[in-house]
């Protein structure tokens, strides 16, 4: 596809886009999940509202990887529907931006270490918030699944009798990869990819370190791994991964201010050092690395928007 071409192509989707907001109907409302789920749980937002009919819900919403273009449809359309916007440090504020002017928007980010409303607090928030009858989205980086404590927020609303849907969003690993122009996954090289949180709920490692450095024939990426980067690279080099493994670094991944640092294993601690890279930041390993073509190619919407102007 020439230059020209493939800026039409991008240009019309945006057009397209714009349009589809502007006449699409209100987002379906699918799905009553409340009462209907008997799950175990201690959070104190259980007992205080699980008797409660609420025609409220929560929408646990993927905003993406940090580039607001990757947003998906739906998530957009709720974002702009909602009530009350419960949202975290890594979404981008031009997303936060979207939602309606008399939107209750509710900032619960946490930072590496410093987590300003505790977890337990989200989930009383977003209780009481749908309780209230309130269309709550609960706006989340990358997928809400994806080390995300999604999970747990589902489990405290179906507990609390709340109904609760989820939107998935573009998760770090494939938005970082994209946008360094490597793939996860190669039919000759890496035929499984392999997710790793480096960070625990208590602080104990039950890695099983063995496991991930059993063969070579897969990708390794690790979520929230910048402190733990040395720790990393040991137990995967004592456990027989091959040192010479490329590795990249992806600091904000998908955004203007994307850094991607290459490397192999047995550099990559001395590289986190050396670059400073900061959080947040995709640490991957594999030979799928090897195939990154430049981080040239990861030119933003907007850049493109604008040549086609000129
Ligand atoms: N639910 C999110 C992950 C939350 S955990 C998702 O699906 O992407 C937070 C970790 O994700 C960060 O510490 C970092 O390791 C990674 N991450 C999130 N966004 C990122 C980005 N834009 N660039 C690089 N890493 C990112």
């Amino acid at each position: 596809m020439s230059k020209t071409m493939l800026m039409s192509a991008v240009q019309s989707s945006v057009n397209f886009s714009v349009n589809l907001f502007a006449y699409a109907p209100l987002v379906r409302m699918r799905g009553d999940a409340s009462g209907s789920y008997k799950v175990k749980s201690s959070n104190a937002c259980a007992t205080r509202h699980r008797d409660k009919k609420s025609a409220g819900k929560v929408w646990l919403v993927g905003a993406g990887p940090g580039d607001p273009d990757l947003i998906s449809v739906k998530a957009l359309r709720l974002i702009r529907l909602a009530d009350v916007l419960v949202y975290d440090r890594l979404v981008c504020p031009d997303l936060i931006g979207e939602c309606r002017r008399d939107a209750i928007r509710i900032d619960v980010g946490k930072r590496p270490g410093h987590h300003p409303v505790p977890q337990q607090k989200i989930e009383e928030i977003l209780c009481q918030q749908a309780a209230q009858g309130r269309t709550v989205v609960r706006l989340k980086g990358g997928d809400p699944f994806i080390f995300g404590r999604g999970g747990e927020e589902m489990l405290a609303l179906k507990t609390a009798g709340i109904a609760v849907e989820i939107v998935p969003g573009i998760t770090a690993a494939a938005a970082c990869a994209a946008s360094s122009g490597f793939p996860l996954t190669h039919r000759d090289i890496a035929d499984k990819v392999t997710l790793v949180t480096a960070h625990y709920k208590d602080e104990r490692d039950r890695t099983d370190w063995r496991a991930l450095a059993a063969d070579g024939s897969g990708t390794l990426v690790f979520y929230m791994g910048l402190s733990s980067v040395a720790t990393i690279q040991q137990q995967l080099i004592k456990n027989g991964l091959n040192p010479q493994t490329p590795a990249a670094l992806v600091e904000n991944g998908s955004t203007a201010v994307q850094r991607t640092v290459y490397c192999s294993l047995d550099t990559l601690s001395e590289t986190v050092t050396e670059q400073q890279l900061i959080s947040p930041c995709l640490i991957v390993v594999g030979k799928v690395v090897a195939l990154a073509a430049s981080t040239e190619t990861n030119l933003q919407l907007s850049e493109l928007q604008s040549q086609k102007k000129d």
